[in-house]
């Protein structure tokens, strides 16, 4: 069977199928260096993904399977304690998942936040991930192949998965789907412990992720923004407010830039579109949190597939 798409998504798919007994190719018309998931900070977080209640229950999986891999060899995924700020007036049930999570002192919060939430979560280092990812597909029997689809009557294989984030619902007719534009910017690691949250900021989405190597400092989320080159302004104002909340980032050297689009989507699309008498799943739509809910979608889709293609096929 094919995976359409190479990123966190078809990538972690792929892998899963494989290991179900099927015999996988993932197809990309990108290597995996080039996709928005490289752009991903990566922190465990429920961001911008619909609906609640099937986000929740992917990225509880995800945690469980992230949680393993930290401290692993090679994978870049290590656990880090940090801050969730809560400036909205609602319960966000969105951290219910993770265990030991408590509420945040005063003392912990950084200056002018009213509440917030103390956890230890996943960070996952993209740039040491995504190649791990790779591997642990090729070492599965996952061939795979660069190359870009157009239709997917075109694409060989007795059943297809669709998971090539924002290119997906193109190829299945699905217009629904909408770019939400990040903007990051990475400096140097001082050696910060922690990690910062800040998604209602009253100057905009803040978040400090430090990976060892680089801290992540973002950003922005502008639906339907379809520019990918980093912008000096935008990337001053990310700085300014990261380093307003974290002084010991005040003199850390900028590292690298990126923009990356969010796959974003009214839903993530989880399910058979069967096409051309053949499997057909679709997974994409994952917005801000593809890393979050990979591993979580990933078992479901080895579930859909394994209704229609028995191992092997
Ligand atoms: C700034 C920023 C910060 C983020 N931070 C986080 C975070 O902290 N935590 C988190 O969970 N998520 C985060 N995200 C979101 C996360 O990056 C995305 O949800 C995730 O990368 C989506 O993965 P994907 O595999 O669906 O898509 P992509 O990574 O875009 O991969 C798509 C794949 O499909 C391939 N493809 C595209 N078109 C075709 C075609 N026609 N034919 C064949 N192949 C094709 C591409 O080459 C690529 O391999 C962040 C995103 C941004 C931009």
């Amino acid at each position: 069977m094919t995976v359409v798409g190479g990123g966190v998504v078809g990538l972690t798919c792929a892998l899963e199928l494989a290991r179900a007994g099927h015999r996988v190719r993932v197809l990309a018309a990108d290597p995996p260096e080039r996709t928005t998931s490289a752009v991903a900070a990566a922190i465990w977080s429920p961001y911008r993904a619909f609906p609640a209640e099937a986000v929740q229950r992917w990225a509880a999986v995800s945690l469980g399977v992230l949680t393993g891999l930290a401290g692993q060899e090679g994978t870049g995924v290590t656990l880090r304690p940090g801050t969730v700020v809560h400036r909205g007036g609602g319960p966000d049930g969105r951290w219910d998942a993770v265990p030991g999570r408590r509420p945040a002192t005063a003392a912990e919060l950084p200056p002018g936040a009213p509440a917030g939430t103390r956890c230890t979560l996943p960070v996952v280092a993209m740039g040491r991930y995504l190649p791990w990812l790779l591997a642990t597909c090729r070492a599965a029997g996952v061939r795979v192949e660069q190359g870009r689809v157009d239709r997917l009557d075109d694409v060989a294989g007795d059943a297809v998965v669709v998971a090539a984030g924002l290119a997906s619902g193109p190829l299945l007719g699905d217009g629904s789907g909408v770019p939400i534009q990040g903007q990051v910017v990475r400096v140097a690691d001082p050696g910060l412990p922690e990690w910062l949250l800040d998604e209602d900021h009253p100057d905009g989405l803040t978040y400090v992720v430090p990976r060892g190597s680089d801290v992540v400092c973002g950003g922005t989320a502008v639906e339907g923004a379809t520019g990918t080159e980093p912008d000096p302004e935008v990337e001053a104002a990310v700085l300014a407010r990261a380093r307003a909340l974290v002084p010991a980032l005040r003199d850390a050297p900028v590292l690298s830039r990126a923009v990356g689009l969010r796959p974003g989507r009214p839903a993530v699309r989880l399910e058979r579109v069967d096409t051309g008498g053949r499997p057909v799943v679709a997974c994409y739509g994952h917005g801000g949190a593809g890393v979050t809910l990979s591993w979580g979608c990933a078992a479901d889709v080895a579930a859909l597939v394994r209704c229609g293609v028995g191992p092997s096929a």
